[in-house]
């Protein structure tokens, strides 16, 4: 198998899209992904043909759609290599961590520890402070070295036996920078702690080893990996799952409900309360389907080839925010432009088709941290190309001769 670039891009039909007069040179890719037509097709077979609701139904429609349902479940797991009731749908990254926040926070009190790092996306910030001002945690921070990696030099110090979890990013969605999980996850087992990876910014790059990782919960967003908006994942040992208490009550979690108590459903379902975002599962199964039909090396090799590109063609006078080289990083591209806004940066771009983000990217910490207002972000995804590389260096370099300051 190898990658037919041009054949993927044709399954995307945004990419036909112009942006004024000029064609779109999609960059934006860890804010959002595309979403190609298989993904299209089946959630509009789903909602067109077999749209009932799940689980309890008897009708033929009730039936096509629990099934339908339980196999996008089996697609994920599969891109996960977990086990599909340890697949539990969320509305997103954020939603799966404020599940364990409170399912798994509810199991820890007062002076236990979880620990965080200055890099992370503030939905691996915001859940953790909430907990502690609740239940009386205390929260540590990993912090981050010059560039844009956590600093693992004095992990030890930072996880005592108090630690009960330890909660990072596997991808920063600023730097692009790739955790080092080994040590992380070995201090972790030695204090008895549990590890929670944010997968948001892994998991549109290709099929994931999740025991293989080593660590307990895993958090992802479906509009990320070239699923539709509203559906997520937490990933969760099912030891885990079966221990922590529901985070939401309704209808679909319950085993029996009395006007005195209630018991719960078997892990997912535990987790699951209320009617559950179907076609939008659907659609991320189909995702997952998809991403695994293609050739991972070789879409990895083109990902990270065209990341060399932006890093080797920025303007000389522009800074990378994030590790320089690609070891050990994602294709996720910071920069700063001296004397010129990154939001000036993202409008100029977007006259000529090319969509960047610009802003803190929800990890204003880690803005404090680098002494910076926001950064320029490009994020590259399988589908873009040589055009699009081109387009952005030129728009930069326009931009920075114009504008930047010496
Ligand atoms: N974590 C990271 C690393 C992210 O990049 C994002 C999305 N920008 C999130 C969490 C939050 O994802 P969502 O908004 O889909 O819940």
């Amino acid at each position: 198998m190898t990658f037919d670039l041009a054949a993927v891009r044709t399954q995307f039909p945004i990419l036909t899209r112009r942006i004024g007069d000029v064609p779109l040179h999609y960059l934006d890719n860890a804010a959002t992904a595309q979403v190609p037509d298989a993904v299209l097709d089946a959630m509009r077979r789903f909602e067109a043909t077999s749209r009932a609701n799940v689980l309890r139904g008897v009708h033929q429609l009730a039936e096509e759609a629990t099934a339908a349902y339980a196999g996008a479940r089996s697609s994920v797991a599969q891109y996960l290599n977990a086990a599909d009731d340890e697949i539990v749908f969320t509305s997103g990254t954020t939603a799966a961590i404020n599940l364990v926040a409170h399912s798994f926070g509810a199991m820890i009190g007062a002076g236990d520890e979880v620990v965080i790092s200055e890099i992370e996306h503030h939905s691996n910030i915001v859940p953790w402070q909430m907990l502690r001002d609740r239940r009386g945690i205390v929260l540590k921070v990993i912090p981050v070295s010059d560039d844009g990696r956590l600093d693992l030099t004095k992990l030890d110090q930072l996880v005592t036996r108090r630690c009960r979890l330890i909660a990072v990013t596997h991808v920063s969605n600023v730097t692009g920078a790739v955790t080092e999980l080994d040590r992380i996850v070995t201090i972790a087992r030695s204090v008895s702690a549990r590890v929670l990876l944010d997968g948001a910014q892994r998991a549109p790059h290709g099929p994931i080893d999740l025991p293989g990782l080593g660590v307990d919960f895993y958090a992802l967003s479906g509009h990320k990996m070239f699923g539709p908006h509203g559906i997520g994942v937490l990933w969760a040992r099912r030891d885990l799952l079966e221990a922590m208490p529901p985070f939401l009550g309704g209808g679909e979690m319950i085993r029996t409900v009395t006007m005195e108590r209630t018991s719960y459903a078997a892990p997912p379902h535990k987790f699951e309360a209320g009617t559950p975002p179907i076609g939008p599962a659907i659609g991320l199964g189909k995702a997952a389907e998809w991403l695994m039909g293609l050739d991972w090396p070789a879409v990895s090799a083109h990902e990270m080839r065209l990341t060399q590109r932006v890093l080797d063609g920025l303007p000389a006078r522009t800074r990378v925010i994030g590790p320089a080289g690609l070891q050990g990083r994602m294709p996720v591209i910071s920069f700063d432009v001296p004397g010129v806004h990154p939001h000036d940066v993202c409008q100029l771009l977007d006259r000529r088709g090319v969509a960047l983000r610009g802003g803190h990217h929800c990890a204003q910490p880690l803005m404090d941290r680098l002494g910076l207002a926001g950064t320029t972000r490009a994020s590259i995804a399988l589908y873009n190309n040589d055009d699009d590389v081109d387009t952005l260096l030129t728009g930069l370099d326009d931009v920075v001769r114009r504008l930047g300051r010496t």
